[in-house]
């Protein structure tokens, strides 16, 4: 018997869980979700919110508010990334955790979703203060997380160090090493080949294949490319191997332009030596608004959720979007390019899957202590990938559909499926 649909929840009520739930109902009208299947497959199991004590270089105490969010326990423990950002609060967590849920669902990894942040700007954090952070967070979150119940990862603010500093504080608790608790290591700590460059690859990856579909030569390509971090500067790399053009780049102090394109390895240094582009001179200056307007074959938002919208949905100029971000199109924005219907859309949940597919496979290593080659690792992600997107395309046709919501229907309708197979409790 079907029963009618509960209120949504009001708990992580925000702009960016609302739109999470728009793409929820959408996706889930399109396969005609039953209703007793449908709040349960769209709201959170249960989240977790701690307040992060730090004491700072001068002497002050600072105590800094974050969260976790697990969205379903159907499919295996939960996995999804740690984001230290000003902007995270419990709602933008808990969006990011759905994403993660269809997501992991449509590769075929055996996950639930899950995200975690800290409202914090870690790039005026010292080394010791950011460590402290880190540390404490993961203390807090030690009855909550493991290889068989939540296994954190990076995103946006956290790196390979700060995932050593949690794996080793929950190791420390638990009394020996449990390199399985984390995902996105330093490989000296059991991290695997190719996580760090997996997402950003994947990101190429599946943009080469869409240009490929397009008949549209690489060579002759160029790319804009919106936050500058891990998954933007990979990219970017990966990009440039395949002959395409970087034109723009940017990150939170704002971007670069050049039609003949950027010098990259000047870019990287300059980052890694002022932990920002600010002060660079490889392009001209272009705010992270008008960088998003820059007449491009590729444009790749990499950094928040949000960012095309309806006032410049109808002004972008590329062919593809690559949303390497989580959430950087609004509902609105979504609607305004099917009419345009002149780009193509890689949409989040497929863009960057190869982030969550590598740290799988690290995992698995983990969990088995057998580590395979880099060259191993690519080829896993590459097959993925590739099957992973003829799934979406596949979808598409059948059910006429954008790819978004191809991509939605496919990870949602697994989802569900395991809900009904399992019964109430996952
Ligand atoms: P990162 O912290 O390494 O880099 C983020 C970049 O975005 C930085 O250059 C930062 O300066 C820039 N940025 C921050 N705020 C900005 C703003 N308001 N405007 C413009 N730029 C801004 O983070 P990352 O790991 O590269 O993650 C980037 C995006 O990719 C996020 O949406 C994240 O959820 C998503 N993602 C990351 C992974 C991963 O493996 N790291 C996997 C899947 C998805």
């Amino acid at each position: 018997m079907n029963i009618p649909a509960q209120p949504g929840s009001t708990l992580y009520d925000s702009d960016v869980f609302r739109m999470a739930c728009r793409q929820f109902d959408l996706a889930a009208d399109l396969i005609a979700l039953p209703a007793d299947l449908r709040e349960r497959t769209k709201l959170p199991k249960r989240c977790l919110t701690v307040t992060v004590p730090v004491k700072h270089d001068d002497g002050t105490v600072r105590v800094y508010e974050g969260y976790r969010v697990q969205h379903h326990l159907s499919l295996g423990p939960t996995k999804g990334g740690i984001r230290f950002h000003p902007s995270v609060n419990i709602g933008e967590v808990a969006a990011l955790a759905m994403w993660m849920s269809w997501k992991c669902a449509l590769a075929g990894l055996p996950y639930g979703g899950a995200k975690g942040g800290v409202a914090v700007d870690p790039g005026k954090l010292s080394r010791r203060e950011l460590e402290g952070l880190s540390r404490r967070y993961m203390q807090e979150m030690i009855p909550f997380v493991g290889p068989n119940i939540d296994v954190p990862a990076p995103d946006m603010g956290t790196n390979e160090q700060v995932m050593a500093w949690m794996m080793d504080t929950y190791s420390i608790q638990v009394g020996n090493s449990v390199p399985a608790v984390v995902t996105g290591k330093p490989i000296a700590v059991g991290g695997s080949e190719g996580r760090r460059e997996a997402t950003g690859r994947g990101v190429a990856h599946l943009v080469r294949r869409q240009l490929e579909a397009m008949g549209i030569d690489p060579r002759e390509s160029t790319v804009v490319i919106q936050g500058f971090g891990n998954v933007g500067a990979e990219a970017a790399l990966a990009f440039r191997e395949y002959g395409m053009r970087i034109v723009a780049i940017s990150d939170v102090s704002g971007g670069f332009h050049n039609p003949r394109g950027l010098d990259l390895d000047a870019a990287l240094a300059h980052v890694s030596a002022k932990r920002s582009l600010a002060g660079w001179n490889g392009g001209d200056a272009v705010t992270n608004e008008e960088l998003l307007e820059l007449p491009c074959t590729v444009l790749v938002p990499a950094a928040l959720e949000r960012v095309i919208t309806p006032a410049n949905a109808s002004k972008l100029r590329c062919r593809v979007l690559a949303e390497a971000a989580n959430g950087p199109t609004t509902n609105e924005a979504d609607l305004i390019l099917e009419a345009r219907g002149d780009v193509e859309i890689i949409p989040d949940i497929l863009c960057n899957t190869g982030g969550v597919v590598v740290s799988y496979f690290e995992w698995v290593q983990d969990l088995q202590s057998l580590f395979w080659t880099r060259d191993e690792v690519l080829a896993k992600l590459a097959v993925i990938l590739d099957r992973t997107r003829e799934s979406v395309e596949k979808q598409r046709r059948k059910i006429r559909c954008t790819r978004r919501l191809a991509a939605l229907t496919l990870g949602i309708g697994r989802v569900a499926e395991a809900k009904a197979a399992r019964g109430l409790f996952p």
